[in-house]
Order: C-alpha cells, then sequence, then structure tokens
C-alpha cells in the first residue's frame, strides 16, 4: 500500500511537472523552479490524500462486499438446509401417504375377504336351509300320500259281514251268515278285532 501509493505520487509528481513544464512553455502563469517545486508538493499532497481516500474506500467497499458475500453464501446455506429439510418432510410425508394406501389396500382386502367369507357363509346357510326345506317338504309329502294312502284304504273297504255271536266275517254268500247277517265294512270288522273266516275267506 505504502509502496503503491509512493508510486502514485511519483507518477503524479512526474505528470504535474510535465503539466507545469507546459503551462511555462505557454506563457500562461508564471514559471520558475522554487514556485513549480510548491505547487507540484502541495497538488500531491492533495492527491494523496484523496488516493488514501479512495482506496480506504474501496477497502472498506471490498469489506462490505466480503461481509455481503458472506451474507449471501449463509442465507444460501440456510435456503439449502430448509429445502434438504423440506424435502426430507416431503418424503416422509410421501413415505406416511404410501404407508396410508398400504393399510387402505389392506383393509380393502380384508373387507372383501370378509365379503366374501360373509356371502359364503350366506349361500351355505340358504343351501342348508333349502335343503331342510326341501326335506321337510318330502317328509310332508311323504306323510300326505301315507295319509292318503291310509284314506284310499278306508275307502277301498268293502262289505263284509259278521254274525251276533261270531268272531269272524264273512262274505255275503258264506253258509255261517244264513241264520244271522250283519253287514259292515271290512275295515271297520278288523278294528273291532274280527278275523276272517277260513271257509269263505273273504
Ligand atoms: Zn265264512
Amino acid at each position: 500500500m505504502v509502496e503503491f501509493m509512493g508510486n502514485a505520487v511519483m507518477k503524479f509528481r512526474v505528470l504535474s511537472c510535465v503539466l507545469a513544464a507546459a503551462l511555462c512553455f505557454g506563457g500562461l502563469i508564471g514559471c520558475s523552479g522554487s514556485s513549480g517545486e510548491t505547487s507540484l508538493a502541495d497538488t500531491g499532497s492533495v492527491e494523496q490524500s484523496d488516493e488514501a481516500a479512495k482506496a480506504a474506500e474501496e477497502a472498506k467497499r471490498a469489506e462490505e462486499e466480503a461481509l455481503a458475500k458472506a451474507e449471501a453464501d449463509r442465507k444460501a446455506a440456510e435456503e439449502a438446509a430448509a429445502k434438504a429439510e423440506a424435502d426430507r418432510k416431503a418424503a416422509e410425508e410421501a413415505a406416511a401417504q404410501a404407508e396410508a394406501e398400504k393399510k387402505a389396500a389392506e383393509e380393502e382386502a380384508a373387507r372383501v375377504e370378509a365379503e366374501r367369507k360373509a356371502a359364503e357363509e350366506a349361500a351355505k346357510a340358504e343351501a342348508e336351509e333349502k335343503a331342510r326345506q326341501e326335506a321337510a317338504a318330502a317328509e310332508a309329502a311323504a306323510e300326505a300320500q301315507a295319509q292318503a294312502e291310509a284314506q284310499a284304504e278306508d275307502t277301498n273297504g268293502y262289505t263284509v259281514y259278521i254274525t251276533e255271536t261270531g268272531k269272524k266275517y264273512h262274505s255275503g254268500g258264506c253258509r255261517h251268515v244264513k241264520k244271522s247277517k250283519i253287514a259292515i265294512d271290512i275295515n271297520d270288522a278288523r278294528a273291532q278285532g274280527y278275523e276272517p273266516c277260513s271257509v269263505c275267506n273273504p
């Protein structure tokens, strides 16, 4: 810095000298060796302080720029950290969402499976109920048929004859019913304990 200042001053002195010489040559101002020296020294001093001020200003500006850059770097680092944190949170949220979706899918699958089982059980119960009803219907039909057959047997009875004292029933032409002949349905006769006659075999 000192060297730079020195160089600047020297350059200025040379420049001033050339300028002073030109002015002297032009006769615009009075020019003597001593007054020229004084003038150059004064101008150099002003210029020197100007240069120092400029350099100080330059240094201040450089310092400010360095500070601003450091601040910018710090902000950039902060922003990068914030972005990394945001990215991490986004990734976490995405993972949480994926997990939630997986759970939802599992629950849906479980629900579908439960519905399938319920439908299966309902179908099974329905089939069992149907089979039970069919069995009951078959039983009722069988009973009805038996009843109809019994009724048919009743209605298919025919007339036989008993006597006042005998324990047999006879056909109408049997010799055992010549004296006493009471008409009765064969079913009634059987129900009352009468047995078929071995002679007429009614
Ligand atoms: Zn008989």
